[in-house]
């Protein structure tokens, strides 16, 4: 279980990594040397001493086994020329490269990171079978995540996320459209958070983050993500803190959080949303919702509640 959260300001490294944030291009893929292991040192770096710092410890040591396991995959397929997202798990056939993928990362991690319910769950993933493994994944992809199955799962996510975001970065950005989505052109999954980067105009671009692929696309500031409405967002934040805001919609009760760059250097969309779940606990008592983070599927409530 993950505990609720901390609603105090998070500290901000003085660093600058600005880095490839700081481009405007429509679509961004995820650079494979680097986006896992970036992401692991974000992780670390905020979970010394945060009030989530066992669950942010064990998340790096997850996203480190993600970075080695990139090494070792076999040489997969990308799916052909097609309408909508190329890498949507509801269209795309997924190979085996997945399952490798999870074999490697639960051999890999650093086992001390891993609480008691992780250990079990690495344990019961290693004796299961291809067909039980297939099984989970369809559930992950489609959302159906039960509360029982949330330490698995995160096993699940990562494993997937490494074959989703290795097939991505084998695209080519220029074929893939933007559309003015809330969805990753590239797979088609929600955005995991946005950041909003210096240039383009006086108050920057800002670019979705995807939760599955990594890629990073453009997307008009001040629109829900959920449902495309500009009328009545409403933004909440922490007390003192300017870089990161929660955008409301009152159409749709959604909300999505987004990152300002220009405020905090140092940022890395999966691993800041997990260091800021107090917020999702802030707007989620007044009634908005998202899609979780997949390292919280099953764990935080989904957005119709009925978890
Ligand atoms: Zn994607
Ligand atoms: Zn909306």
């Amino acid at each position: 279980m993950v505990p609720p959260g901390s609603r105090q300001a998070l500290s901000i490294p003085s660093d600058n990594t600005v880095g490839s944030f700081a481009e405007s291009d429509p679509v961004r893929l995820p650079d494979l040397p680097t986006v896992f292991a970036k992401r692991a040192e974000r992780l670390k770096a905020l979970a010394s001493g945060h009030e989530l710092e066992g669950f942010l410890k064990m998340i790096a040591a997850l996203v480190a086994a993600q970075h080695e396991a990139l090494a070792g995959l076999p040489a997969g397929t990308l799916p052909g020329p097609t309408p909508g997202a190329p890498l949507d798990p509801a269209t795309c056939r997924r190979d085996e490269s997945w399952r490798v993928a999870l074999a490697r990362i639960l051999e890999r991690i650093d086992v001390a990171a891993l609480p008691e319910p992780a250990l079990r769950a690495r344990t019961a993933l290693v004796a299961s079978s291809p067909d039980d493994l297939e099984a989970l994944a369809d559930r992950f992809l489609g959302g159906d995540v039960k509360p029982g199955q949330a330490a698995e799962m995160v096993f699940v996510a990562a494993a997937l996320q490494v074959a989703w975001t290795r097939m991505a970065a084998l695209l080519d950005a220029s074929e893939l459209d933007p559309a003015d989505s809330g969805q990753c052109p590239a797979c088609g999954s929600p955005p995991v958070a946005g950041m909003v980067a210096p240039g383009g105009t006086k108050f920057g671009h800002r670019h979705l983050h995807c939760s599955l692929c990594a890629t990073a696309w453009r997307y008009v500031r001040t629109r829900c993500v959920h449902c495309g409405s500009t009328d009545k967002i409403s933004f909440r934040q922490f007390a003192g803190t300017s870089y990161l805001r929660a955008e409301c919609c009152e159409a749709c009760k959604g909300y999505s959080k987004v990152f300002y760059i220009e405020s905090a250097r140092t940022l890395e969309p999966l691993a800041d949303d997990l260091a800021s779940l107090g917020l999702d606990v802030l707007v989620g008592e007044e009634g908005f919702s998202r899609v979780a983070n997949p390292f919280v599927l099953g764990v935080m409530a989904e957005p119709d509640g009925n978890n």
